[in-house]
């Protein structure tokens, strides 16, 4: 069997592993409920993502969804967040994924740009700015300033930054954004095109929401980065790169207690793909600071294995510390001082 063949039928045989997973009529897609808008809240068997099955060798798998747009191109580390067991041809797919993308046909999925947005002030007159202001400082026990929320490309409002930008194309459907705007709170992109909310109401199935801005296919650059004074002359820069942006601002806030550095946010790219854009992005003299969650029944050290098998050649050029937070209870470091307990190791 070819190379092609064998990819399209693990990927489809895994795909309808997933629950409520069907064939669409023609058998091309794969249809279930949406992993990261959490689908239709009034209909619980409704779905509305879609993943494309490549038909012709050089056709890209990729996936959309009808109610809040979200849409990518499909690689194993997408894939593994969908499915209870891991998908076992991580290297077919990934590697027949890199050279399909190529493919001048395949020009409209790749995004090279860096979006020019401006970040709005927050609307201090809209009942649920303050609310969620305000959730973002009791959770963290820190006081945001409006200087802050700009500088931190903080996004309080979505519609104030698609009108100030004169976005006039909603992503998702009118009601799905209004809640957005309503109950939600989130961080610009590096590249501008995504903003990573999180929810702070109970109107939307998630706790996180992707907003795609522009309708880009390519999320590979849909990381966080906090501005922050570094002094690239003098010793080497330290990288701090958490899982989310909340996390972000706690580590800034309480571990690193807002020292100069370079302060990134992986959301979804994963830790590898965050590095490797410093890296080729011509880095100099640098510490990397990562600091995973503590997931449920994670054990530490085949994480450990994990993560530098996955971090590979980086970690014999740059010196890699990973803090974890050790306090009973808590996963990461999204949260107030005195449940903090950094744990330190380096890989
Ligand atoms: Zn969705």
């Amino acid at each position: 069997m070819s190379n092609f063949m064998e990819l399209r039928e693990t990927l489809t045989k895994s795909l309808l592993t997933i629950k409520g997973s069907t064939y669409t009529s023609g058998k091309s897609e794969i249809l279930f409920r949406c992993p990261y808008c959490g689908d239709s809240k009034k209909h619980s068997t409704s779905k509305h993502f879609y993943v494309k099955i490549p038909h012709v060798e050089g056709d890209l798998p990729v996936y959309y969804c009808h109610l809040c747009n979200t849409k990518g191109v499909l690689s194993s580390k997408t894939l593994n967040a969908w499915l209870d067991e891991r998908f076992d041809a991580p290297q077919l797919l990934n590697s027949y994924v890199k050279k399909a993308s190529k493919l001048a046909k395949n020009r409209q999925y790749a995004n090279t740009k860096v979006y020019r947005l401006q970040v709005p002030i927050p609307n201090m007159n809209d009942p649920y700015t303050f609310k969620k202001i305000e959730y973002l400082n009791n959770r963290l026990g820190i006081n945001l300033t409006v200087e802050d929320i700009l500088r931190f490309k903080i996004i309080v409002n979505l519609y104030d930054l698609l009108n100030l930008n004169k976005v006039d194309k909603l992503s998702g459907s009118k009601n799905y954004t209004d809640l957005i705007d309503e109950d939600c709170i989130g961080f610009l992109s590096r590249d501008n095109a995504y903003v990573n909310f999180r929810n702070t109401g109970n109107r939307i199935n998630k706790r996180y929401v992707m907003y795609n801005i522009f309708g880009v296919w390519d999320n590979s650059r849909a990381f966080y980065i906090m501005r922050s004074d570094v002094d690239i002359m003098n010793g080497p820069v330290n990288i701090h790169i958490t899982e989310g942006g909340i996390t972000l601002m706690g580590v800034y806030h309480h571990i690193t207690k807002q020292s100069p550095g370079i302060y990134a946010a992986s959301i979804g790219t994963g830790f590898e793909g965050t590095i490797r854009y410093f890296l080729k992005n011509g880095l100099f003299d640098a510490v990397f600071h990562i600091y995973p969650d503590m997931d449920k029944g994670m054990d530490e050290r085949s994480y450990f294995e994990k993560l530098k098998k996955n971090i590979g050649e980086y970690r014999f050029l740059y010196p890699i510390k990973i803090i974890q937070n050790h306090y009973p209870g808590e996963k990461d470091f999204g949260i107030t001082p005195d449940k903090m307990k950094p744990n330190y190791y380096e890989i």
